[in-house]
Protein backbone atom coordinates (compact mmCIF):
# COMPACT_ATOMS: atom_id res chain seq x y z
CA UNK A 1 0.00 0.00 0.00
CA UNK A 2 1.23 3.78 -0.70
CA UNK A 3 -0.28 7.03 0.43
CA UNK A 4 -0.40 9.53 -1.65
CA UNK A 5 -0.79 11.96 1.01
CA UNK A 6 -0.99 12.65 4.55
CA UNK A 7 -2.57 15.97 5.18
CA UNK A 8 -2.24 18.09 8.17
CA UNK A 9 -4.95 21.15 8.41
CA UNK A 10 -3.86 23.93 9.87
CA UNK A 11 -5.64 27.08 11.12
CA UNK A 12 -4.40 30.49 11.05
CA UNK A 13 -4.60 30.90 14.65
CA UNK A 14 -2.47 28.22 15.15
CA UNK A 15 0.43 29.49 12.80
CA UNK A 16 -0.03 33.39 15.12
CA UNK A 17 0.09 30.78 18.41
CA UNK A 18 2.40 27.78 17.29
CA UNK A 19 4.65 29.44 14.62
CA UNK A 20 4.49 27.80 10.93
CA UNK A 21 7.42 26.20 11.15
CA UNK A 22 6.83 24.36 14.57
CA UNK A 23 3.89 23.12 12.79
CA UNK A 24 5.29 22.04 9.95
CA UNK A 25 8.32 19.95 11.82
CA UNK A 26 5.61 18.81 13.83
CA UNK A 27 3.29 17.27 11.07
CA UNK A 28 6.09 15.88 8.99
CA UNK A 29 8.16 14.77 11.73
CA UNK A 30 5.38 13.03 13.74
CA UNK A 31 2.77 12.00 11.44
CA UNK A 32 4.96 11.86 8.43
CA UNK A 33 2.82 14.33 6.09
CA UNK A 34 3.61 15.37 2.77
CA UNK A 35 0.60 18.09 2.35
CA UNK A 36 -0.90 21.09 4.29
CA UNK A 37 -3.91 22.99 4.10
CA UNK A 38 -5.45 26.58 5.53
CA UNK A 39 -8.73 27.00 6.95
CA UNK A 40 -9.05 30.03 4.62
CA UNK A 41 -12.56 30.72 5.43
CA UNK A 42 -14.35 30.02 8.93
CA UNK A 43 -17.63 30.55 10.63
CA UNK A 44 -18.04 31.56 14.17
CA UNK A 45 -17.66 29.07 16.59
CA UNK A 46 -15.15 27.52 19.55
CA UNK A 47 -12.23 25.84 19.16
CA UNK A 48 -11.24 22.98 20.05
CA UNK A 49 -15.17 21.46 19.28
CA UNK A 50 -14.35 18.27 20.91
CA UNK A 51 -12.73 19.60 24.31
CA UNK A 52 -12.96 22.68 26.36
CA UNK A 53 -9.06 23.21 25.82
CA UNK A 54 -6.09 23.08 23.66
CA UNK A 55 -3.61 20.06 24.13
CA UNK A 56 -0.68 22.71 22.95
CA UNK A 57 -1.26 25.54 22.50
CA UNK A 58 1.58 27.85 23.84
CA UNK A 59 -0.81 31.11 24.02
CA UNK A 60 -4.60 30.64 24.67
CA UNK A 61 -7.11 27.91 26.45
CA UNK A 62 -9.14 28.30 23.35
CA UNK A 63 -9.98 30.68 20.65
CA UNK A 64 -13.50 32.20 20.26
CA UNK A 65 -13.47 32.44 16.23
CA UNK A 66 -15.26 35.59 14.24
CA UNK A 67 -18.30 34.77 12.15
CA UNK A 68 -17.33 34.20 8.11
CA UNK A 69 -13.87 36.01 7.90
CA UNK A 70 -11.48 35.03 5.22
CA UNK A 71 -7.77 34.49 5.81
CA UNK A 72 -6.67 35.07 2.75
CA UNK A 73 -5.74 37.95 0.37
CA UNK A 74 -9.37 38.56 -1.28
CA UNK A 75 -9.48 40.98 -4.25
CA UNK A 76 -12.53 42.60 -5.12
CA UNK A 77 -12.90 41.91 -8.70
CA UNK A 78 -13.93 38.79 -8.47
CA UNK A 79 -17.37 39.62 -6.17
CA UNK A 80 -18.73 42.28 -8.56
CA UNK A 81 -21.77 39.72 -9.58
CA UNK A 82 -23.04 39.57 -5.60
CA UNK A 83 -23.89 41.88 -2.97
CA UNK A 84 -21.77 39.80 -0.53
CA UNK A 85 -18.42 40.09 0.10
CA UNK A 86 -15.29 38.07 1.97
CA UNK A 87 -14.31 40.22 5.37
CA UNK A 88 -10.93 40.38 6.83
CA UNK A 89 -10.72 39.14 10.49
CA UNK A 90 -11.74 42.05 12.88
CA UNK A 91 -8.84 40.39 15.23
CA UNK A 92 -6.08 42.65 15.42
CA UNK A 93 -3.79 39.71 16.09
CA UNK A 94 -5.25 38.28 12.73
CA UNK A 95 -5.90 40.65 10.70
CA UNK A 96 -3.33 42.51 8.09
CA UNK A 97 -1.76 39.22 7.40
CA UNK A 98 -2.11 36.68 4.42
CA UNK A 99 -1.95 33.62 5.97
CA UNK A 100 -2.34 31.64 2.91
CA UNK A 101 0.96 33.21 1.32
CA UNK A 102 2.17 32.61 4.86
CA UNK A 103 1.75 28.84 4.89
CA UNK A 104 2.89 28.70 1.24
CA UNK A 105 5.83 30.40 1.77
CA UNK A 106 7.03 27.81 4.35
CA UNK A 107 5.73 24.77 3.09
CA UNK A 108 6.89 25.48 -0.43
CA UNK A 109 10.57 24.80 0.13
CA UNK A 110 9.90 21.52 2.00
CA UNK A 111 8.06 20.29 -0.95
CA UNK A 112 4.90 19.89 0.75
CA UNK A 113 1.73 20.28 -1.32
CA UNK A 114 -0.72 23.00 -0.73
CA UNK A 115 -4.65 23.22 0.08
CA UNK A 116 -7.07 25.63 1.16
CA UNK A 117 -10.31 24.77 2.87
CA UNK A 118 -13.51 26.99 3.34
CA UNK A 119 -15.38 25.51 6.31
CA UNK A 120 -18.52 25.30 7.37
CA UNK A 121 -20.58 28.21 6.68
CA UNK A 122 -18.50 31.09 4.45
CA UNK A 123 -21.04 34.44 6.03
CA UNK A 124 -21.98 36.46 8.82
CA UNK A 125 -25.70 35.23 9.56
CA UNK A 126 -25.97 38.79 11.24
CA UNK A 127 -24.89 40.90 8.24
CA UNK A 128 -26.82 38.83 5.67
CA UNK A 129 -30.02 38.42 7.14
CA UNK A 130 -30.45 42.18 7.41
CA UNK A 131 -28.34 43.23 4.34
CA UNK A 132 -29.08 40.13 1.96
CA UNK A 133 -31.78 37.75 3.51
CA UNK A 134 -32.04 36.07 0.05
CA UNK A 135 -29.00 34.31 -0.19
CA UNK A 136 -29.92 32.45 3.13
CA UNK A 137 -32.00 29.30 2.99
CA UNK A 138 -35.67 29.03 4.44
CA UNK A 139 -37.65 26.57 5.89
CA UNK A 140 -41.46 25.46 4.55
CA UNK A 141 -42.96 27.83 6.80
CA UNK A 142 -40.86 30.50 5.18
CA UNK A 143 -37.97 31.34 8.67
CA UNK A 144 -34.87 32.19 7.49
CA UNK A 145 -32.27 29.62 8.64
CA UNK A 146 -29.44 31.90 8.86
CA UNK A 147 -26.28 29.75 9.57
CA UNK A 148 -26.95 28.11 5.80
CA UNK A 149 -26.27 29.74 2.89
CA UNK A 150 -28.44 28.98 0.08
CA UNK A 151 -26.40 28.50 -3.59
CA UNK A 152 -29.95 28.18 -5.70
CA UNK A 153 -30.10 31.99 -4.99
CA UNK A 154 -27.42 34.34 -6.67
CA UNK A 155 -25.91 36.10 -4.00
CA UNK A 156 -24.93 32.94 -2.52
CA UNK A 157 -23.64 31.31 -5.51
CA UNK A 158 -21.83 34.28 -6.94
CA UNK A 159 -19.98 34.84 -3.66
CA UNK A 160 -18.69 31.05 -3.12
CA UNK A 161 -17.87 30.76 -7.10
CA UNK A 162 -16.02 33.96 -6.16
CA UNK A 163 -13.91 32.42 -3.40
CA UNK A 164 -13.20 29.60 -5.40
CA UNK A 165 -11.96 31.63 -8.14
CA UNK A 166 -10.00 34.05 -5.77
CA UNK A 167 -8.33 31.52 -4.04
CA UNK A 168 -7.42 29.39 -6.94
CA UNK A 169 -5.88 32.43 -9.16
CA UNK A 170 -3.71 33.72 -6.78
CA UNK A 171 -2.25 30.60 -4.65
CA UNK A 172 -1.78 27.84 -7.39
CA UNK A 173 -3.32 25.32 -5.05
CA UNK A 174 -2.80 21.57 -4.93
CA UNK A 175 -6.47 21.26 -4.15
CA UNK A 176 -9.40 23.40 -2.75
CA UNK A 177 -11.54 21.56 -0.22
CA UNK A 178 -15.09 22.59 0.43
CA UNK A 179 -16.48 21.74 3.93
CA UNK A 180 -19.54 23.81 3.70
CA UNK A 181 -23.34 23.55 5.52
CA UNK A 182 -25.77 21.95 2.32
CA UNK A 183 -29.44 21.86 2.31
CA UNK A 184 -30.30 22.00 6.31
CA UNK A 185 -31.23 18.46 7.25
CA UNK A 186 -33.58 20.28 9.97
CA UNK A 187 -34.68 18.40 13.20
CA UNK A 188 -37.58 16.95 14.59
CA UNK A 189 -38.75 16.78 18.89
CA UNK A 190 -41.25 14.96 19.74
CA UNK A 191 -44.46 17.11 20.29
CA UNK A 192 -45.86 16.96 23.94
CA UNK A 193 -50.08 16.17 23.69
CA UNK A 194 -52.17 15.17 26.82
CA UNK A 195 -52.73 11.32 26.57
CA UNK A 196 -50.84 10.08 24.01
CA UNK A 197 -48.03 8.18 24.55
CA UNK A 198 -44.28 9.50 23.90
CA UNK A 199 -41.28 8.66 24.56
CA UNK A 200 -41.34 5.44 26.54
CA UNK A 201 -39.94 3.55 23.56
CA UNK A 202 -37.76 3.39 21.17
CA UNK A 203 -38.37 5.21 17.96
CA UNK A 204 -37.12 4.61 14.62
CA UNK A 205 -34.98 7.27 13.84
CA UNK A 206 -34.78 7.06 10.44
CA UNK A 207 -37.90 7.90 10.14
CA UNK A 208 -37.15 10.52 12.94
CA UNK A 209 -34.37 11.98 10.63
CA UNK A 210 -36.90 12.00 7.80
CA UNK A 211 -39.40 14.30 9.71
CA UNK A 212 -36.54 16.39 10.63
CA UNK A 213 -36.24 17.51 6.94
CA UNK A 214 -39.99 18.32 6.53
CA UNK A 215 -40.09 20.18 10.17
CA UNK A 216 -37.47 22.41 9.40
CA UNK A 217 -35.07 21.77 6.44
CA UNK A 218 -34.15 23.50 4.12
CA UNK A 219 -34.51 24.94 1.45
CA UNK A 220 -37.95 26.71 0.44
CA UNK A 221 -36.98 30.54 -0.67
CA UNK A 222 -37.71 32.30 -3.91
CA UNK A 223 -34.39 30.90 -5.76
CA UNK A 224 -35.39 27.07 -4.59
CA UNK A 225 -38.69 27.39 -6.37
CA UNK A 226 -37.31 28.61 -9.48
CA UNK A 227 -34.95 25.76 -9.84
CA UNK A 228 -37.22 23.57 -8.83
CA UNK A 229 -39.16 24.38 -11.52
CA UNK A 230 -36.72 24.75 -14.15
CA UNK A 231 -35.49 20.99 -12.94
CA UNK A 232 -39.04 20.23 -14.23
CA UNK A 233 -40.73 20.00 -10.62
CA UNK A 234 -44.32 20.45 -9.41
CA UNK A 235 -42.98 22.84 -6.81
CA UNK A 236 -46.35 24.15 -5.76
CA UNK A 237 -47.38 20.91 -5.30
CA UNK A 238 -44.44 19.71 -3.28
CA UNK A 239 -44.76 22.53 -0.82
CA UNK A 240 -48.22 22.38 -0.08
CA UNK A 241 -48.04 18.88 0.96
CA UNK A 242 -44.76 19.36 3.22
CA UNK A 243 -46.35 22.34 4.38
CA UNK A 244 -49.29 20.35 5.70
CA UNK A 245 -47.21 17.73 6.92
CA UNK A 246 -45.33 20.16 8.74
CA UNK A 247 -47.81 21.54 10.61
CA UNK A 248 -48.93 18.16 11.69
CA UNK A 249 -45.96 17.93 12.74
CA UNK A 250 -45.56 21.01 14.87
CA UNK A 251 -49.05 21.68 16.50
CA UNK A 252 -51.29 18.27 15.89
CA UNK A 253 -54.59 18.23 16.91
CA UNK A 254 -54.68 15.30 19.31
CA UNK A 255 -56.01 12.45 16.93
CA UNK A 256 -53.16 13.77 14.91
CA UNK A 257 -50.69 12.87 17.78
CA UNK A 258 -51.94 9.85 17.88
CA UNK A 259 -51.50 8.76 14.31
CA UNK A 260 -47.88 10.39 14.73
CA UNK A 261 -47.48 7.85 17.66
CA UNK A 262 -48.27 5.05 16.12
CA UNK A 263 -45.94 6.27 12.72
CA UNK A 264 -43.23 6.87 15.46
CA UNK A 265 -43.49 3.71 17.63
CA UNK A 266 -44.32 1.38 14.58
CA UNK A 267 -41.69 -0.78 12.76
CA UNK A 268 -42.19 1.77 9.26
CA UNK A 269 -39.06 2.37 7.26
CA UNK A 270 -37.63 5.10 5.92
CA UNK A 271 -38.73 3.42 2.58
CA UNK A 272 -42.11 3.18 3.72
CA UNK A 273 -42.59 7.32 4.59
CA UNK A 274 -40.85 7.60 1.03
CA UNK A 275 -43.67 5.59 -0.63
CA UNK A 276 -46.57 7.10 1.28
CA UNK A 277 -45.04 11.07 1.20
CA UNK A 278 -43.93 11.01 -2.85
CA UNK A 279 -43.77 14.86 -2.27
CA UNK A 280 -41.18 14.19 0.34
CA UNK A 281 -39.44 11.96 -2.04
CA UNK A 282 -39.65 14.69 -5.05
CA UNK A 283 -38.08 17.20 -2.46
CA UNK A 284 -34.99 15.37 -1.43
CA UNK A 285 -34.58 14.50 -4.89
CA UNK A 286 -34.71 18.08 -6.05
CA UNK A 287 -31.95 19.10 -3.21
CA UNK A 288 -29.44 16.14 -4.69
CA UNK A 289 -30.18 18.54 -8.74
CA UNK A 290 -29.49 21.41 -6.84
CA UNK A 291 -26.07 20.31 -4.89
CA UNK A 292 -24.69 18.79 -8.18
CA UNK A 293 -25.63 21.69 -10.37
CA UNK A 294 -24.01 23.94 -7.42
CA UNK A 295 -20.62 21.79 -7.69
CA UNK A 296 -21.08 21.45 -11.62
CA UNK A 297 -20.46 25.20 -11.34
CA UNK A 298 -17.79 25.27 -8.67
CA UNK A 299 -15.69 22.52 -10.67
CA UNK A 300 -15.61 24.39 -14.23
CA UNK A 301 -14.54 27.93 -11.70
CA UNK A 302 -11.92 25.84 -10.15
CA UNK A 303 -10.42 24.66 -13.35
CA UNK A 304 -10.78 27.41 -14.96
CA UNK A 305 -8.82 29.46 -12.53
CA UNK A 306 -6.11 27.08 -12.45
CA UNK A 307 -6.79 23.66 -14.38
CA UNK A 308 -4.22 21.63 -11.86
CA UNK A 309 -6.07 22.42 -8.80
CA UNK A 310 -8.23 19.44 -7.22
CA UNK A 311 -11.62 20.18 -6.22
CA UNK A 312 -12.15 18.25 -3.12
CA UNK A 313 -15.47 17.80 -1.00
CA UNK A 314 -14.73 17.05 2.57
CA UNK A 315 -17.78 14.52 2.98
CA UNK A 316 -18.79 14.86 6.90
CA UNK A 317 -22.57 13.98 7.23
CA UNK A 318 -23.19 10.13 8.39
CA UNK A 319 -26.81 10.87 5.83
CA UNK A 320 -25.71 13.05 3.18
CA UNK A 321 -29.22 12.26 1.60
CA UNK A 322 -30.53 14.92 4.19
CA UNK A 323 -28.24 17.62 2.47
CA UNK A 324 -28.70 16.78 -0.64
CA UNK A 325 -25.77 15.42 -1.38
CA UNK A 326 -25.72 11.95 -4.03
CA UNK A 327 -22.10 11.24 -4.18
CA UNK A 328 -22.66 8.95 -7.38
CA UNK A 329 -24.41 12.08 -8.80
CA UNK A 330 -22.06 14.24 -7.56
CA UNK A 331 -18.32 12.28 -8.74
CA UNK A 332 -18.51 13.44 -12.27
CA UNK A 333 -18.10 17.76 -10.85
CA UNK A 334 -15.06 16.77 -7.93
CA UNK A 335 -11.40 15.40 -8.17
CA UNK A 336 -11.06 13.97 -4.77
CA UNK A 337 -12.68 13.38 -0.99
CA UNK A 338 -11.98 13.70 2.45
CA UNK A 339 -14.27 11.13 4.04
CA UNK A 340 -14.60 13.04 7.61
CA UNK A 341 -14.83 10.15 9.49
CA UNK A 342 -13.54 10.80 13.36
CA UNK A 343 -14.82 7.07 15.31
CA UNK A 344 -10.97 7.32 16.55
CA UNK A 345 -12.22 10.70 19.20
CA UNK A 346 -15.16 8.34 20.48
CA UNK A 347 -12.63 6.65 22.64
CA UNK A 348 -14.26 3.51 21.51
CA UNK A 349 -13.01 0.24 20.27
CA UNK A 350 -16.21 -1.51 19.55
CA UNK A 351 -17.85 1.58 17.75
CA UNK A 352 -14.19 1.32 15.06
CA UNK A 353 -16.01 -0.53 12.36
CA UNK A 354 -18.26 2.12 11.77
CA UNK A 355 -15.54 3.74 10.41
CA UNK A 356 -14.90 1.12 7.82
CA UNK A 357 -18.73 1.07 6.89
CA UNK A 358 -18.28 4.93 6.08
CA UNK A 359 -15.16 4.58 4.21
CA UNK A 360 -16.80 1.62 2.04
CA UNK A 361 -19.88 3.39 1.04
CA UNK A 362 -18.04 6.36 0.43
CA UNK A 363 -15.85 4.75 -2.17
CA UNK A 364 -19.11 2.71 -3.72
CA UNK A 365 -20.12 6.39 -4.40
CA UNK A 366 -17.41 8.06 -5.89
CA UNK A 367 -16.04 5.00 -7.89
CA UNK A 368 -12.16 3.16 -7.79
CA UNK A 369 -10.08 5.67 -9.33
CA UNK A 370 -11.13 8.64 -7.55
CA UNK A 371 -8.85 9.75 -4.26
CA UNK A 372 -10.22 9.12 -1.22
CA UNK A 373 -8.58 10.69 1.65
CA UNK A 374 -9.48 9.34 5.24
CA UNK A 375 -9.33 11.42 7.98
CA UNK A 376 -7.88 10.27 11.32
CA UNK A 377 -10.03 11.38 14.20
CA UNK A 378 -6.71 12.38 16.67
CA UNK A 379 -8.45 14.53 19.68
CA UNK A 380 -9.06 13.28 22.83
CA UNK A 381 -10.54 11.37 23.73
CA UNK A 382 -8.67 9.13 20.86
CA UNK A 383 -5.79 7.11 22.27
CA UNK A 384 -2.43 5.81 20.38
CA UNK A 385 -3.90 2.58 19.89
CA UNK A 386 -7.51 3.58 18.39
CA UNK A 387 -5.12 6.02 16.01
CA UNK A 388 -2.66 3.13 15.16
CA UNK A 389 -6.49 1.31 14.07
CA UNK A 390 -7.69 4.07 12.14
CA UNK A 391 -4.96 4.50 9.79
CA UNK A 392 -5.09 0.61 9.36
CA UNK A 393 -8.90 0.52 8.58
CA UNK A 394 -7.85 3.53 6.21
CA UNK A 395 -5.47 1.22 4.21
CA UNK A 396 -7.74 -1.96 4.49
CA UNK A 397 -10.14 -0.07 2.74
CA UNK A 398 -7.97 1.02 -0.08
CA UNK A 399 -7.91 4.59 1.03
CA UNK A 400 -5.38 6.74 -0.97
CA UNK A 401 -4.27 9.05 2.04
CA UNK A 402 -5.31 10.56 5.70
CA UNK A 403 -5.89 13.60 7.02
CA UNK A 404 -5.16 14.12 10.24
CA UNK A 405 -8.22 15.72 12.19
CA UNK A 406 -6.96 18.87 13.42
CA UNK A 407 -3.85 19.81 14.48
CA UNK A 408 -4.75 22.36 16.81
CA UNK A 409 -6.70 19.60 18.91
CA UNK A 410 -4.22 16.83 18.28
CA UNK A 411 -2.22 15.61 21.19
CA UNK A 412 1.38 14.62 20.52
CA UNK A 413 1.02 11.47 21.04
CA UNK A 414 -1.74 10.68 18.73
CA UNK A 415 0.33 12.68 16.26
CA UNK A 416 3.10 9.89 16.62
CA UNK A 417 0.35 7.29 16.84
CA UNK A 418 -0.55 8.46 13.11
CA UNK A 419 3.40 8.03 11.92
CA UNK A 420 3.30 4.93 13.75
CA UNK A 421 0.15 3.71 12.13
CA UNK A 422 1.30 4.04 8.89
CA UNK A 423 4.88 2.14 9.48
CA UNK A 424 3.16 -1.12 11.08
CA UNK A 425 0.65 -1.13 8.47
CA UNK A 426 3.72 -1.25 6.09
CA UNK A 427 2.27 1.57 4.25
CA UNK A 428 4.75 3.94 2.35
CA UNK A 429 3.81 7.02 1.61
CA UNK A 430 4.78 9.71 -1.28
CA UNK A 431 7.95 11.58 -0.42
CA UNK A 432 7.51 15.57 -0.41
CA UNK A 433 8.55 16.47 -3.97
ZN1 LIG B 1 -33.21 28.14 -1.43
Amino acid sequence: MRFQEVIGSIYPWDIRDEGVEAILDNLQERALCNMVYLIAVEIGHKRPITDDYYPHNPVRKFNLVEEGRAYFQTHPEFYRDTPIKPHPPRDETLAGADWMQVLATAARPRGLKLGAEFSHGWHDPDELETRCPEALQRDVFGNILRRHLCFNSAPARQYALGLFADICTHYDLDMVQTCVYLFSPGSFAVPHAHGVRWGDTAVSQEVVRLLGLVRSGGCFCDACAGAARRFGYDWDGIVESLRGRARWLTIPSLGEAMELSQLLHGDGSAGSLLLEWPELYQFMRFRIDSVTDFFREAHETVHRANPRTELRLNHYERYPELLGLDLKRLAPHLDSVRNSDYTEQLGRLDRMEEKRQRLLRTRRGIGEQMKLISAIGSRPKATPELVRLGVRIAAETGCDGLSVGHYEGTTFECLDAIGEGIRQALVTVAAPS
